[in-house]
């Protein structure tokens, strides 16, 4: 299966509804939707946000509401700023939406403006079709107020919050120590809200169609990838939805496991086909949903040489600032690529455990948790497929696939 799908009931206004023809939306073509209608009572829509429980859907799934907030109660003037740098490398959602629905972010962009009293709002992001969208777009957005673009480079650390922040201020994207955090003093030291793209679209949607708030805030915008000569598909899912419905629609349905949220919420083996597409009860699982984004494991790929090549791709992105950072999470991926070589001792798992214990938390950002995360979860959940490769490689490792993170890379749709 290949191109964008929506999985929410007729009526319900998926963000996929896509352009009346090739390229991004035009304003015409969004105003016909109901876009851009007078932000009036942006209080009402705050309440509404806070009532249905939006969370973000850059990663770390905070509720939306509570981030506004603290922004619009800050004693200066803020700035919002619409994070748009997919650092994930099996995410395509914020580029699909950027590049073919860029009024719904702007729309986004100006109501969280109106919601927290900010003046200056930016748009962030790297990849260039998504940026001849949206400068596209802003030239013709008819809202207040004003809008910038900022290009960054692509990494995977340069979508991080504080990154954003010294980026937008002139500096490099790279993620600072907190506190503060960009809610306390982020653009030029003002209280900043940086707000995923998919996040603001859902904003709007929610402000064009109040009565279905609850079903577009708990609808999630997913990548499914895998093995298997699938081509990359990105869906727009109900809450709940179980990840074995998504991994049949994905052309993934001899999936033995899944790596969750793109490198950031660890793998999953047994039992992944009941999980279901929710924060909380992937959080309680040990997992992380993450940008949302799904890869799955087909019975001719190693559990241990996908661990081995997610982490890999980590370290080889690690903005090098932290030293627990660099050192920890380039032994993990180091360690992994040993072990599906046959190289591994006896010591090696507990190795790979006390490590794995002690990463989370260290880095000024999330990158050597995400680390942390896929290794526990292959201890956890692929304790024999370890053991294994202490005999010998497994055939798909003797095959020599590539262990670094470009088995993971998907072209947007
Ligand atoms: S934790 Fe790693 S990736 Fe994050 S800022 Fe520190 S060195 Fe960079």
């Amino acid at each position: 299966m290949t191109g964008v799908l929506s999985l929410l009931p007729e009526g319900r206004h998926g963000l996929l509804r896509p352009p009346p023809y090739g390229g991004a939306e035009d304003l015409a073509g969004y105003l016909a939707t109901g876009g851009y209608a007078p932000p009036a009572e942006p209080g009402r829509l705050l309440d509404r946000i806070g009532a249905v429980g939006l969370r973000g859907r850059g990663g770390a799934g905070f509720p939306v509401a509570v981030k506004i907030l603290a922004v619009r109660d800050a004693s200066a003037p803020p700035v919002v700023v619409a994070n748009g740098e997919e650092g994930e490398p099996g995410s395509v959602k914020d580029r699909w939406l950027l590049r073919h629905r860029p009024h719904l972010v702007l729309d986004g962009l100006r109501l969280a403006a109106a919601m927290t009293g900010a003046a200056r709002c930016f748009v962030y992001l790297s990849d260039t079709l998504a940026e001849q969208a949206v400068r596209r777009a802003v030239a013709e957005c008819p809202a207040d107020p004003r809008i910038e673009v900022v290009h960054t480079r692509h990494s995977y650390v340069a979508g991080e919050e504080t990154a954003v922040v010294r980026r937008i201020d002139g500096g490099q994207p790279l993620p600072t120590a907190k506190p503060p955090r960009p809610f306390e003093a982020g653009v030029g030291g003002a209280p900043t809200l940086v707000a995923n793209v998919e996040t603001l679209a859902r904003i709007a949607v929610i402000q064009a169609h109040p009565g279905d708030a609850g079903a577009v805030a708990g609808a999630h915008l997913v990548t499914l990838s895998g093995t298997a000569g699938t081509a990359a598909a990105l869906v727009e899912a109900p809450a709940g939805t179980h990840l074995k419905v998504l991994a049949d629609l994905g052309g993934h349905g001899t999936a033995e496991a899944v790596l969750l949220g793109g490198l950031f919420g660890g793998l999953y083996g047994p039992g992944w086909t009941d999980l279901p597409l929710d924060h909380d009860r992937l959080g309680a699982a040990g997992g992380a949903l993450g940008c949302g984004a799904l890869h799955f494991l087909h019975p001719e790929d190693c559990p241990v040489a996908v661990a081995a090549a997610a982490t890999a791709h980590l370290a080889a992105h690690s903005a090098r600032q932290c030293g627990v950072c660099v050192s920890g999470t380039a032994a993990l991926a180091g360690t992994l690529t040993a072990v599906t070589r046959g190289e591994a001792g006896h010591a090696t798992t507990d190795r790979l455990r006390r490590w794995a214990g002690q990463l989370p938390g260290r880095g000024a950002c999330g990158l050597p948790d995400a680390a942390a995360r896929i290794v526990a979860t292959l201890l956890t959940h692929f304790p024999d497929r370890i053991d294994a490769h202490r005999r010998a490689p497994c055939p798909a490792c003797e095959a020599g696939r590539p262990h670094d993170g470009s088995r993971f890379t998907v072209p947007v749709p």
